[in-house]
C-alpha cells in the first residue's frame, strides 16, 4: 500500500496544464479567468441619481424651505436636454442621468408638489449639500482598472459585472469534459426486470453527477461489460472526445478485472493500492495523454476516490488553484471505531455547526456498497489508523458540501 498523499502526488503530476479559450458569458459561470480583464468602459457611465426626487442646484436649497418652480420630468433612460436654471428643479426616477446645472438630488420624501400641472412648484424642506445622492461616472469601475485578475473564478457577481463591461468573449481555461463508463457484466442500466446475479448501474448516474457539481462538463459513455476488447473500444472512443476520463469497476484483484489489464496495454498506467478505505484500488494513467482514473466499483468508493484523486485534479485541470475541499476540526458526537489496518478511514458524517463548533456524527451504514449514508453524508470524516475516536474527541473532517 502507498500512502493517499503519495498516489495523490503521482496523479496530480500527471494531469495536463489548464487550457485557455474563449467562452460566451453565458456560458462563463464557474471557470476560470485565464487573462486579467480589464474595463474598457466607465460604471456606471455617467452621473446618475441613486433616489426619485428632484434634481436641483445646491445653492437654492439654502435656507431651506424654499419654493423651486419644476421644470420637467426625467425618467431612468432618458435625458433632459435643458440646463437647470437658478430657482429651477427637474423631477427624476432613480437611474436617470443627472441634468447639466443640477449639482445634487433630495428625496422625494422631503418634498411637496403644489400648483397646476404647468406650473408646479416643489417645496424642498432640508437644505440639500452638493453630491446628494448622485451616483458619479466610473464609481463602480474607471476605464482602464484591472476588473478581476487571471485565476478569478467566475461567480454570479463576476459575471453581472463583465456584463456590465460589455465582455461578451471571456477569457477562461476550458471546462474539462470528463467522460464516465461503467464496467461489468452483472451491471443493467435499460429499467427492466433484475435477472439472477443482476444489479443496476448506479455509479455512472453518480460519478456524472458529481462531475457535473463540481463544474465540469460530464459524458456519458456508457455500460461495457467485463470484455478486454469491448473496454478498449470504449477508453479509445473516450479519450478522442474528453479531456479526462473515470470508469468504475475491474480494478480490484478478481479475474475479470480487464479495466486494468487494458489500460496497462493502451495507457502509461499504474495500479495503487492505496492505504485508505474505502478506495483503496486505483488505475491511473494517461491514454495519449488524457488522464484516465479507473475508479473501484464499489459505489461508495468511487464516489470517495473521485473526491480524493479526479476532483482536485480536474479542478486544476480547469485553472483552479484552490483544488481540496475545505479540511475543517470537529468534535465527534458518538464513538467511531475503527480497527487497526494501516489505512486512513474516511467515515461518512453529517455534519453540522452549533455552540461555535462543527460537530459530526455516522450518516448511516460505513459499507462501500452502502450508498445511502454517502448520499447523507455532508462530510468526510478522517479516521487515522488506530481504534477509532472517542465520543466528545477532536476529529478532521473534509466537507463535501
Ligand atoms: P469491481 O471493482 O468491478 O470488482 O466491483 C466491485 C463491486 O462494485 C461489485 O460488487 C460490483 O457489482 C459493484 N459495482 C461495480 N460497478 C458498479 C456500478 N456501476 N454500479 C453499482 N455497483 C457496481
Ligand atoms: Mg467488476
Amino acid at each position: 500500500m502507498i500512502p493517499l498523499d503519495e498516489a495523490q502526488a503521482h496523479v496530480f503530476d500527471r494531469c495536463p496544464v489548464p487550457v485557455a479559450t474563449t467562452v460566451a458569458l453565458d456560458g462563463a459561470l464557474g471557470l476560470v479567468l485565464a487573462e486579467a480583464v480589464v474595463a474598457t468602459e466607465a460604471v456606471p457611465p455617467f452621473a446618475n441619481t441613486a433616489m426619485d426626487g428632484f434634481a436641483l442646484r445646491s445653492a437654492d436649497t439654502i435656507g431651506a424651505p424654499v419654493r423651486l418652480a419644476v421644470v420637467g420630468t426625467l425618467a431612468a433612460g432618458a435625458v433632459f436636454e435643458q440646463v437647470v436654471g437658478r430657482g429651477e428643479a427637474v423631477r427624476i426616477m432613480t437611474g436617470a442621468p443627472m441634468p447639466s446645472g443640477a449639482d445634487a438630488v433630495v428625496m422625494v420624501e422631503r418634498t411637496s408638489v403644489s400648483g397646476p400641472v404647468d406650473a408646479e412648484q416643489v417645496e424642498v424642506k432640508v437644505e440639500v449639500p452638493v453630491g446628494n445622492h448622485v451616483r458619479n461616472a466610473g464609481e463602480d469601475l474607471e476605464p482602464g482598472q484591472v476588473v478581476f485578475p487571471a485565476g478569478t473564478t467566475i461567480g454570479p457577481g463576476q459575471v453581472g459585472v463583465l456584463a456590465s463591461i460589455n465582455l461578451a468573449e471571456v477569457p477562461v481555461f476550458r471546462r474539462p469534459r470528463v467522460g464516465v463508463i461503467s464496467t461489468g457484466d452483472e451491471l443493467v442500466a435499460d429499467g427492466g426486470t433484475l435477472a439472477p446475479g443482476q444489479i443496476r448501474d448506479s455509479n455512472r448516474p453518480g460519478l456524472l453527477a458529481l462531475v457535473q457539481e463540481s463544474g465540469f462538463e460530464g459524458v456519458d459513455l456508457g455500460l461495457v461489460p467485463d470484455d478486454e476488447e469491448a473496454i478498449e473500444v470504449a477508453l479509445r472512443a473516450g479519450v478522442e472526445a474528453c479531456d479526462a476520463l473515470l470508469t468504475t469497476g475491474g480494478v480490484s484483484m478478481g479475474d475479470f478485472d480487464y479495466v486494468k489489464v487494458v489500460l496497462d496495454r493502451i495507457g502509461d498506467m499504474r495500479w495503487m493500492q492505496v492505504a485508505i478505505r474505502p478506495a483503496k484500488p486505483l488505475a491511473f494513467g494517461t491514454v495519449d495523454g488524457v488522464p484516465v482514473f479507473g475508479l473501484p466499483g464499489n459505489p461508495v468508493s468511487s464516489m470517495v476516490s473521485f473526491e480524493l484523486f479526479a476532483r482536485p485534479a480536474l479542478r486544476a485541470m480547469a485553472g483552479h488553484t484552490a483544488t481540496e475541499r475545505p479540511l475543517v476540526r470537529a468534535v465527534a458526537d458518538g464513538a467511531m471505531t475503527r480497527r487497526v489496518d494501516g489505512k486512513t478511514h474516511f467515515a461518512r458524517v453529517v455534519v453540522d455547526y452549533r455552540d461555535g463548533a462543527y460537530h459530526v456524527s455516522s450518516a448511516g451504514g460505513q459499507g462501500s456498497h452502502q450508498l445511502t449514508a454517502m448520499a447523507g453524508a455532508d462530510g468526510l470524516a478522517v479516521l487515522p489508523d488506530g481504534d477509532g475516536v472517542a465520543d466528545g474527541a477532536e476529529v478532521e473532517v473534509l466537507i463535501l458540501r
